[in-house]
């Protein structure tokens, strides 16, 4: 059977924009129905392959430490690896674990057949080498896309990275969904790290788009940012883009997630994102929330990761 059309246009949800700002003007990109409808599309792929190859795509998940957001974000990996038929391997090691034998916990993990990517949950305890342990996890299997090699890939024309960094993905994937035309706008992307908006601007510049890249040094960012078509925020300062930073139209991506302080909530904050929202949704043409854009995409995005490395693993 043919697998199924993952292009789809989500029903545009206005409710949380009108409850928010009686002037506003934007539609509501819905990253929380669009991630739905990718993890069904995804099951659906798990179970031809299944059938058609006898093969279940596998992500293996190591985590260091007992970090409370870590293991949330870590078992929340593994339940949607379990909810779309995936295999699910994961290593829970101890905070004092020496940086050798975590190299070869993720080296077992790269000659295992029945893994198709390898994730290790940062951050890492301070007497462990990031860089050395992601460079470690094996090209082939580098779901995270944070491979030196993967984002280098990125960077170049006329190549491709075998994955590509799920939270930037997923904003381009929203935009895809939302059929938001790319080639030859003007982009803006507020940030410039390595996972998010680095590879954000570039996945931008690979579509065609003409960035500008805006970081903590950058002078008047309000005024550069106001001229662009697409704004993907990612600096981690809440509520920062605020609304004379947004063209009248533009579509603007939060990928910001941070806690403000609200006593009328019964855990004393909600979350906010890098975009004041009210009032940069009166002045877009569409804007993700935060919760419920971008977030619930980073999941999906790394699911989507692990079947496109086990359909490659077929055609080796
Ligand atoms: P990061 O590593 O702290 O990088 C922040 C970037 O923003 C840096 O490039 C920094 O500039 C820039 N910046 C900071 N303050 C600025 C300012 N006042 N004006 C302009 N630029 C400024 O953060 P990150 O890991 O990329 O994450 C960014 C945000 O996305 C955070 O809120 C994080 O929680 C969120 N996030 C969400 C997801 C998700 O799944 N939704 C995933 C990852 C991250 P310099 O380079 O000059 O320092």
């Amino acid at each position: 059977r043919a697998l199924p059309n993952r292009k789809v246009i989500a029903p545009f949800s206005c409710a949380r924009v009108n409850r928010c700002a009686t002037r506003a003007t934007a539609k509501l990109i819905d990253g929380k129905f669009i991630a739905e409808t990718i993890r069904k599309e995804i099951k659906e792929e798990v179970e031809v392959l299944k059938a058609k190859h006898n093969l279940t795509p596998g992500l293996a998940v190591v985590l260091v430490g007992q970090r409370k957001d870590s293991e949330t974000y870590v078992r929340n990996k593994k339940k949607a690896c379990q909810e779309v038929g995936f295999n699910s391997f994961g290593k829970d090691l101890p905070a004092d674990i020496t940086e050798q034998d975590l190299l070869k916990v993720v080296e077992d993990f790269n000659a295992d057949p029945k893994v198709h990517g390898v994730l290790v949950q940062l951050p890492l305890p301070k007497h462990i080498n990031e860089k050395k342990i992601l460079d470690a996890i094996s090209l082939e299997k580098d779901v995270d896309g944070f491979h030196p090699l993967n984002l280098g890939f990125l960077a170049m024309r006329g190549s491709n990275p075998l994955f590509v960094p799920c939270t930037p993905k997923g904003c381009i994937e929203l935009l895809e969904r939302y059929k938001v035309p790319i080639a030859g706008k003007r982009a803006v992307v507020i940030g410039r790290s390595n996972i998010v908006g680095t590879p954000a601007a570039l996945l931008l510049q690979r579509r065609d788009a003409t960035v500008t890249v805006i970081h903590s040094r950058t002078r008047d960012p309000a005024r550069i940012c106001a001229e662009a078509d697409i704004v993907i925020a990612a600096c981690g300062s809440a509520e920062m883009i605020r609304g004379d930073w947004i063209k009248p139209g533009a579509v603007v991506i939060d990928v910001g997630i941070n806690a403000k302080t609200d006593t009328t909530s019964p855990r004393g904050y909600r979350l906010v994102g890098d975009v004041h929202f009210e009032e940069a949704a009166a002045k877009a043409s569409l804007i993700t929330p935060v919760p419920g854009g971008v977030g619930p995409m980073t999941i999906a995005m790394l699911l989507q990761n692990t079947l496109e490395g086990a359909k490659r693993a077929i055609k080796q």
